[in-house]
């Protein structure tokens, strides 16, 4: 362990929309997580739960309601957005549909290149010759450069965007369920390559999924999202060896069990109902009406994620009443 700060500490990260009639939407409430150089968050949870909403105030591409975001210990929910414009090279996004955030009148080239030139690094062929080392980075054959996104197929173009998102050599990529668009075959290949680059390249990764087992595989640690609060975080090993939140559990519940596969045959728990109204959130813990260990406790009071017991042996950030508070 070094002293030196995490690459990312957020705290309190909080996102509302609107005042109206309909009141204040919580997207986002008070989210706090850390994450190291080189290592991969998951963030899982069904749609609606603030995946994207956390991503994107995370780098200001939303402005935050409240909360901090710090990158090597400064806290960029503070900057204007001149004095941010440095640290954007450092934190890149990828999404789900690549296409959408293709140029689609650009080579893939300048699609590439642009953030280079943008940002003003290199001479003209020192750009070109970069693009060509990305795009071998990222597997494309170099007379992609004069092609169009067009004419790649979905996971190709995600390559593209790829290349395009580490060509200033980010320390961080939010990846926005890159790879719910591609057919399952594909989405391996993706995967595949997202690990590559984590290990050249060290850099650390957001990954955002509905998708538990597309999560298990590249990440390090993976963070439950419900109702925009996170309500577990573990180790990813630990957290599929034994599910905590009642909600984890029915996530993994949903996931078809493989034979050999380390997940044990738990008990298999339908989750019925609806996300609360995110415009009038229960007092209390706001899984309790779809949870089938709800107590009175749960209904009164929102349980905080802190460090619980969720075993004689293991402590872990839950937020959950069935679980005692460690220390
Ligand atoms: P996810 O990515 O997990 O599907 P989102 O972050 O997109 O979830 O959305 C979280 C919540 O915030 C949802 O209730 C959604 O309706 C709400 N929300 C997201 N963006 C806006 C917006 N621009 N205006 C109002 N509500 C929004
Ligand atoms: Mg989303």
């Amino acid at each position: 362990m070094t002293a030196a700060p995490p690459l990312l500490e957020v705290e309190g990260l909080t996102k509302t929309y609107g005042q109206g009639r309909a009141g204040k939407v919580f997207a986002l409430a008070d989210v706090d997580f850390s994450l190291n150089k080189g290592e991969t968050l998951g963030v899982v949870g069904e749609s609606g739960s603030g995946k994207t909403t956390l991503g994107r105030t995370l780098l200001r591409l939303t402005e935050p309601s409240a909360g901090r975001v710090r990158v090597d210990g400064e806290d960029i929910a503070a900057l204007s957005l001149s004095a941010l414009k440095p640290l954007r090279r450092r934190l890149q996004i990828i999404f789900q549909d690549p296409f959408g955030a293709l140029n689609p009148r650009h080579t893939v080239g300048k699609v590439i290149g642009e953030p280079l030139a943008v940002h003003g690094v290199g001479s003209k062929a020192e750009r070109a010759a970069k693009v060509r080392d990305l795009l071998d980075a990222v597997g494309l054959e170099p007379d992609a450069v004069d092609r169009y996104p067009h004419e790649f197929s979905g996971g190709q173009r995600q390559r593209i965007a790829i290349a395009r998102a580490i060509a200033l050599e980010p320390d961080l990529v939010v990846a926005d369920e890159p790879v719910s668009a591609l057919d399952v075959s594909i989405q391996s290949q993706i995967l595949n390559l997202i690990a590559d680059l984590r290990r050249e390249r060290g850099i650390a990764f957001l990954f955002i999924s509905h998708d538990l087992s597309v999560v298990r595989h590249v990440s390090d640690r993976v963070a439950v999202m419900y109702f925009g609060r996170i309500v577990e975080q573990a180790e990813t090993d630990a957290l599929f060896a034994s599910p905590a939140h009642p909600y984890t559990v029915a996530l993994l519940s949903a996931v078809p069990h493989v034979a050999g596969d380390a997940i044990p045959a738990i008990e298999r728990v339908a989750v019925t109902g609806e996300l609360p109204d995110p415009s009038n959130p229960p007092p209390g813990c706001p899984f309790a009406a779809r949870c089938p260990k709800a107590m009175d406790v749960c209904r009164q009071d929102r349980p905080p994620l802190v460090r619980r017991n969720v075993s004689e042996r293991e402590t872990r950030d839950v937020a959950c009443h069935l679980f005692e508070g460690a220390g």
